[in-house]
């Protein structure tokens, strides 16, 4: 029994202009949500009406667009902590995707936190972008960054990491909830609870989780999560961290400009309260419209049917790749999100990429940012499928008769 019955299907793919699009003389086949997900009809009709009829700069005027355009905003603000289960809005800051919420946390909390000979915790299946600014933080205060090494069923090592908690002055623990490049969904709450017992702060990298599971930060327990709205249906540029409030009202600033402020003069100037201290300058604040419309979208289907389907699709495309001669899987861990990475034998992902390409399925290949991912698995990179609510089980008939294809080409 399939989650959705065909008609439903072909109506979630009804709403996705871009799945009606030829690439290649062939239908699109977008098999490339881990990186971006396409957006429906929906959220792009909103931002667009947004610009016709509310377009104005938030938190500054008080003519009526102004004011306007802040109850959307602000309004999103409610959301969001409501998706997360916030226990209070100011513990949601506007940033513009997860690697800027990743960084603020660095360059703020971390600078903070860290001194010399201290340790950053990072998983070796790390995102670069929870990896590198902990690098660039930890080198200036002198402190160093380890890895929680990964298992080879793409699991992360938890009695390595408990040793390292009890070894190493660790201070704080960047942890990815789902990996990008394998799909492993982490059981990041134990991670999480095994720090906090030690009075390490922790940071969730939720980018992949967000968008494809319920998740709540306060059973989590995570002092700081983030995620990005292009990857959830919703438009570039916009993106989320939840941090707890004790910890955002004992962080200085980042970045300093406009609407951050309380007071300033030449002598001196006064922050904001969170979360306004970390939001300088004008935000991008056409993106809350079609934010809203996304979530939306996603509690008219439900998250729950999302996340049923998706792990059909990812269910139906490991069996199917699996009958492959010469394909090798990267990543059996016991949960996994809807990204499938392989490697084939003698061909180079790069030209897998391009051939792919010629038959209209977009996947991506490469590191998947996750360099010290692919140098665990002894390999420069993979091919990646990773699904949303509107792929179909014939996507994925196309996507493996084309690895088929290909391996003639190539071999
Ligand atoms: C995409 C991704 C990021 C970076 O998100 P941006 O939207 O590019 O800032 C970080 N971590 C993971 C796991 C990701 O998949």
């Amino acid at each position: 029994m399939s989650v959705f019955s065909p008609e439903e299907i072909a109506a979630i793919r009804g709403r996705f202009p871009i799945l009606s699009r030829v690439v290649n003389d062939k239908p699109l086949a977008y098999l490339d949500s881990a990186a971006s997900s396409q957006v429906p009809e929906q959220v792009i009709e909103a931002m667009a009406t947004f610009q016709r009829t509310t377009r104005a700069n938030v938190h500054r005027g008080v003519h009526r667009l102004s004011q306007e355009a802040t109850e959307v905003h602000e309004g999103l603000r409610d959301r969001i902590q409501r998706l997360l289960g916030a226990s209070r809005r100011e513990e949601v800051i506007f940033v513009r995707g997860t690697t800027e919420a990743i960084n603020l946390v660095a360059w703020t909390f971390g600078r903070q936190k860290l001194n010399a000979l201290d340790v950053v915790l990072a998983g070796e299946l790390e995102h670069h972008a929870n990896l590198v600014p902990w690098q660039i933080v930890a080198a200036e205060r002198g402190a160093r960054v380890e890895k929680i090494p990964a298992l080879d069923d793409g699991t992360l090592d938890f009695e390595a990491y408990e040793r390292l908690l009890d070894s190493l002055p660790v201070k704080i623990v960047a942890i990815q909830h789902v990996s990008n490049a394998l799909g492993t969904i982490h059981p990041v709450e134990r991670f999480v609870q095994a720090a906090k017992r030690r009075g390490v702060a922790t940071l969730v990298d939720g980018a992949q989780s967000v968008p494809h599971m319920r998740l709540d930060v306060q059973a989590l327990g995570c002092d700081f999560l983030a995620f990005s709205a292009h990857k959830m249906y919703g438009p570039t540029g916009l993106g989320f961290l939840y941090g707890r409030y004790e910890l955002l009202e004992s962080m200085p600033p980042w970045q300093g400009g406009g609407d951050m402020i309380d007071k300033v003069s030449f002598s001196g100037t006064t922050f904001h309260e969170p979360p306004w201290r970390f939001e300088a300058g004008t935000p991008h604040y056409v993106a809350p419209s079609g934010m809203n419309a996304a979530l939306d979208f996603v509690e008219e289907i439900g998250m729950e049917r999302i996340a049923a389907r998706e792990h059909e699709l990812l269910e139906y495309a490991q069996t199917r790749l699996r009958e492959i001669e010469g394909l090798r899987i990267l990543g059996s861990a016991p949960h996994k999100a809807g990204v499938v990475s392989f490697v084939l034998e003698g061909v180079h992902h790069y030209d897998a990429g391009l051939f792919l390409d010629q038959m209209g399925i977009a996947v991506r290949t490469g590191h998947h940012c996750a360099q010290p991912a692919m140098e665990r698995y002894g390999v420069t990179g993979t091919i990646r499928a990773s699904f949303a609510v509107f792929n179909t089980e014939s996507e994925i008939d196309r996507l493996v008769a084309g690895v088929i294809r290909l391996q003639k080409v190539f071999q």
